[in-house]
């Protein structure tokens, strides 16, 4: 097995992937090299779960820790007339789409020797690294914002991981893991390339499901685009073992008050534009500054698609109705079947197509949000 490479998306640097590396010398945020192609016949079909495309990772060997992660439902129900798929990450172990990258991320950190890590995350990823540090005995500490759902804070701190809530925003938890940095290893889900690894195995799994077809569109909330990035490499790996001949546009469902990527998207810019971020129950994408926002946006240009932002209001009905449906997700989730409302009712989508939704997280995040959204009282 070859040794996998990272190079620098500042500088062009490149590094062999044999030792734990969270960026450049740079500063500049690592990727790994473009992956060899994939193609139907290298499926173990009786693995349920992501290690089925492990021919595909870009790992030396067999993993040493999983939880069973990924091969989630994938569920057709009707929106707006029209027949969407749901893809359901909130089934994974840790309930977020999260595993599927903390998985893969923190077998190549065990492989490579890493010690004591630590980690900030709006809640979600915080929980799934607690949980699979845990599971691989490894000392864990996590960054969370002090105003994470509660029940994020409780998963995180039930699997023994250091918690450390932080006042203020996202991006002060961000300030606080990278000032501790020197500590313990920084294995921050956003900058490591191996997270993105993991989710490209979302876009492997949408088409196996689909049989071996592409769909049309896919909807993803995104708050860094780890899925955005993901799905990409996993339809250039499929594009290259010659398995696909069309590519599904990507929409990135954004909570508009705060929405990097729609900031940038509506002018027209390839990179960061400044923008006023406010508070969103959308909590796990309220994400001020995103690590790889150029190559998100470069990636939603090459797919056709596009951002779609959802003001507060749209949210809770979109929750209610996918409750509705027997799909109960937590609101940043929820922001899913909101833009799908919105890309139905524009005629961006439509009936005849393809398109996917991807729910990201468990509605038993955040039950306490959940209740006051949809006016659950306590006698109940
Ligand atoms: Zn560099």
């Amino acid at each position: 097995m070859t040794i996998a490479s990272f190079h620098c998306a500042g500088c062009g640097r490149v590094y062999r992937a044999n030792r734990p590396l969270w960026r450049c010398d740079c500063g500049g945020h690592l990727n790994l090299a473009s992956g060899r192609g994939f193609a139907r016949g290298a499926i173990v079909t009786t693995d349920a779960s992501l290690w089925r495309y492990a021919a595909a990772l870009g790992l030396a060997g067999p993993p040493r820790v999983s939880l069973g992660e990924g091969w989630t439902p994938l569920v057709r129900r009707k929106w707006r007339g029209a027949e969407v798929h749901f893809k359901l990450e909130s089934q994974m172990p840790t309930g977020s789409f999260k595993d599927r990258g903390t998985a893969v991320m923190l077998n190549h950190l065990i492989e490579v020797g890493v010690g004591p890590i630590h980690e900030d995350s709006s809640g979600n990823a915080g929980a799934s690294i607690a949980t699979y540090t845990a599971a691989a005995g490894i000392p864990c500490r996590i960054y969370v914002p002090a105003a994470a759902p509660h029940a994020k804070l409780v998963q995180i701190a039930a699997s023994g991981a250091d918690v450390r809530p932080i006042p203020g925003t996202r991006q002060d938890a961000t300030e606080a893991a990278l000032a501790a940095t020197g500590e313990s290893f920084y294995a921050s889900h956003n900058w490591q390339p191996f997270f993105i690894e993991g989710t490209k195995t979302l876009a492997f799994e949408l088409w196996e499901q689909l049989g071996f077809r592409v769909p049309d569109n896919i909807l993803v909330p995104t708050g860094y685009g780890s899925n955005i990035l993901g799905l990409e490499r996993g339809f250039d790996e499929l594009d290259s073992g010659g398995e696909i001949a069309a590519r599904p546009r990507l929409f990135a469902v954004q909570a508009a008050n705060c929405a990097a990527f729609a900031a940038a998207w509506s002018v027209g810019a390839d990179r960061f534009v400044p923008f006023a971020a406010k508070p969103t129950v959308a909590d796990g994408i309220a994400t001020p500054k995103p690590v790889r926002i150029a190559e998100v946006l470069a990636a939603l240009r090459r797919s056709r698609g596009g951002v779609v932002s959802v003001a507060e209001e749209e949210i809770a009905p979109a929750l209610a109705a996918l409750g509705r449906l027997g799909l109960f997700v937590e609101p940043t989730a929820a922001t899913a079947g909101a833009a799908l409302t919105r890309l139905l009712s524009d005629g961006t989508i439509t009936a005849d197509q393809t398109t996917v939704a991807v729910l990201t997280g468990s509605g038993l995040k955040a039950a306490d949000r959940i209740s006051e959204l949809l006016g659950i009282g306590s006698g109940i």
